[in-house]
This record gives structure tokens, sequence and C-alpha cells, in this order.
């Protein structure tokens, strides 16, 4: 069993990438940081906790992947570049195995946006997981959840109910052959749409991230800036084995409800599409037109014979009953 100070020297120092930025790293009481003049900082918290987040049995690597993952969501959902992070480990004891294959997946990914480690908390109790991250965006550039105006159109990345599929595969309630090891990828492993994020400033002034499920997660833009949405079913972007589940069962809420899949949804005025569309297309995920701005308060959506249904979404609330 390793002590709480020989993790810190042998996993989280100089474990991600360096920064000119970070005058004082880990190692003092607090770190010290050169912010850029003329930024905002983008700043986001999430927490994992075992049982409630993921099962004890987790690989320690995907976990720690996911865990800076769905934060760096969130900074791609604001349009910012990634900087520092800081991480906060509960640990049920001091299990150097365990943290240091965390820290594989942790620092690979952090490694792979530039995004220094430069702090966090080492405690014991059941295993949880916390991390901040911080980032840069240009005033006037963000993208905010307040900012969608009716008659934009709506726009989602990547493909949606992915992660939903392969959680029900893992609990057995979606059983076929062929097409799940890359269905468990999207839900371990999801890919924060930095890059995307970034681009997408030049054209839109509103995004979310896709964590709880469309239907809410557009609700939430909904809600924010006052209008409500409709959305195409027939045009929702679909892997083969998502769109295989929804023809076999007439069921559309994998790509409608289902959370986790971490792609972004945007807003864009009208008279920024094809300029929005055209740089979208040097991205390296597709980018699809799903619906549209309008008055009113829901997200509405039409399926393919013509009915619209209403959604009055909410996101996963941790402590409803
Ligand atoms: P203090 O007692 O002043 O809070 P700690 O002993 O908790 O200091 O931490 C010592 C140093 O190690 C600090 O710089 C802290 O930010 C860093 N640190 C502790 N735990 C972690 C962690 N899980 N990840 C990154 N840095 C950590
Ligand atoms: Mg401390």
């Amino acid at each position: 069993m390793a002590g709480e100070f020989d993790l810190i020297r042998d996993f989280f120092r100089d474990a991600t990438a360096q920064r000119d930025d970070v005058v004082l790293g880990i190692g003092d009481d607090c770190a010290l940081l050169e912010a850029p003049v003329g930024k905002q900082l983008a700043v986001s918290m999430d927490t994992l906790v075992v049982g409630r987040h993921f099962v004890t049995d987790v690989d320690p690597e995907l976990l720690g992947h996911k865990a800076l993952a769905v934060n760096l969501s969130d900074l791609a959902a604001m349009g910012a570049t990634p900087a520092w992070v800081t991480l906060s480990l509960t640990l049920p004891d001091a299990d150097a195995e365990w943290v240091k294959r965390f820290m594989v997946g942790f620092a690979a990914l952090a490694k792979h946006y530039q995004l220094t480690l430069i702090g966090g908390d080492t405690t014991r109790g059941p295993l949880a997981i916390t991390v901040q991250v911080h980032g840069f965006v240009d005033p006037e550039k963000s993208l905010r959840r307040d900012a969608a105006k009716i008659g934009d159109l709506i726009y989602v990345t990547g493909q949606l109910g992915d992660a939903g599929l392969a959680l029900m595969a893992q609990q057995g309630l979606y059983v076929k052959q062929g097409c799940l090891a890359s269905l468990k990828q999207r839900l371990d492993r999801p890919e924060p749409r930095i890059e995307l994020g970034r681009a997408a400033t030049t054209h839109s002034r509103c995004a979310i991230d896709l964590s709880d499920g469309l239907g809410s997660d557009l609700g939430h833009i909904c809600e924010e800036s006052n209008v409500g949405a409709l959305i195409y079913l027939d045009k929702l972007p679909m892997s083969d084995a998502v769109a295989e589940y929804v023809a076999e069962s007439g069921d559309w809420s994998l790509p409608l409800l289902a959370g986790d899949d971490y792609e972004l949804c945007m807003t864009v005025p009208a008279q920024h599409q094809a300029a929005f569309e055209a740089a979208m297309q040097q991205q390296e995920v597709p980018v699809t037109w799903i619906g549209m701005i309008e008055q009113g308060e829901q997200v509405r959506a039409m399926s393919p014979n013509g009915d619209v249904d209403a959604y009055v979404a909410r996101g996963y609330d941790h402590f409803a009953n």
C-alpha cells in the first residue's frame, strides 16, 4: 500500500502536459497560474460516484478517460480551449496499481489536449472522483445555452443513441452479435468534441453537450433561451446498430432521449448556414441538421409519418424519487 504523498509524487506530478502558463504546479498549497490577457476563463466540474455512475470493478483506465472526457465535453460545449485540470480522488484504500491505471487513461487524454494537472486532493472514503477543468474562451464568442433565437437551425455532431444501446446491451436488455464492441467504446470512451466546439464559435453562439439525451438537453436550451424546438426524427444521425434497433422496435427513445453520447447540439442563425456547414465539413466528426428553433417552450419531435409529439423533457435528476 502506498501513502498519500507517494501517490502524489508518483502519479500526479508530471503526469500530464507541461504548460508555460503554469507558474507553480502540484506540490505547494496552491497552484499559481497565468491566465491569458483578454480571455475569459471557462470552468466546469463533474463528480463520478461508485454505484451511481460506474460499478466497483470498472476498468480504472477507462474511468480515468471518462472522468476527464465528460468535463472536457463541457468545455467543448462552451467553445473553450482546455488548459488546466484539478482532480479530487476519494479512494477506499491507497491502491497504487489502481491509481496508476486510472492515471494512464486520464493522462493520455490530458496530454492530447495540452492540459496540465495542476493540483487536487486525495482522501479516503467510498470511491468517488471529482474533476474540474479550466479553459479559455474569447469574450463574446462563448457558446451559451441562453443564446438560441427563433429561426435558428439546430445541428448535432456524430451519432445519437450509441451509448444508450451499449448500456442496454450491458444490462442484458439487448442481445445482438457483431456491433457491440464499437458501441461499448462509445459508452466507455466518449471523445469530447473540443476542436469542433471551437470551430463552431465562428458561426454559432449556442451549444450544449448531450449528456442526458437530446430531448432533455435541447430542452435546457429552450428553457434558457425562452424558445421552442422542432426536430425531425428521420434526420437524427444514427449508427447502423441504433438505426436497426429503431426499425425493429419502432422506438425512437435511443436517439431522442438516451444519455451519455457526449455529442454537441448547436444552434445557428439561418444567415450563417452555408458558412457554418462549410466550416463543419473540415471537422472529423459529421455534423447533421436536425430541426429548427421556433416559438414556444417545448421540444417537439416530428416522426416520419408527420405526427408531432411534444416533450417536456427533463434531465436525469439525482434527487428525484
Ligand atoms: P494540502 O494539505 O495543502 O491540501 P495536499 O497534501 O492535499 O496539500 O496536496 C499536496 C499537493 O498535491 C498539492 O499541490 C495538491 O494540489 C496535490 N494533489 C493532491 N492530491 C492530488 C490529486 N489527486 N491530483 C493532483 N494533485 C493532487
Ligand atoms: Mg489537500
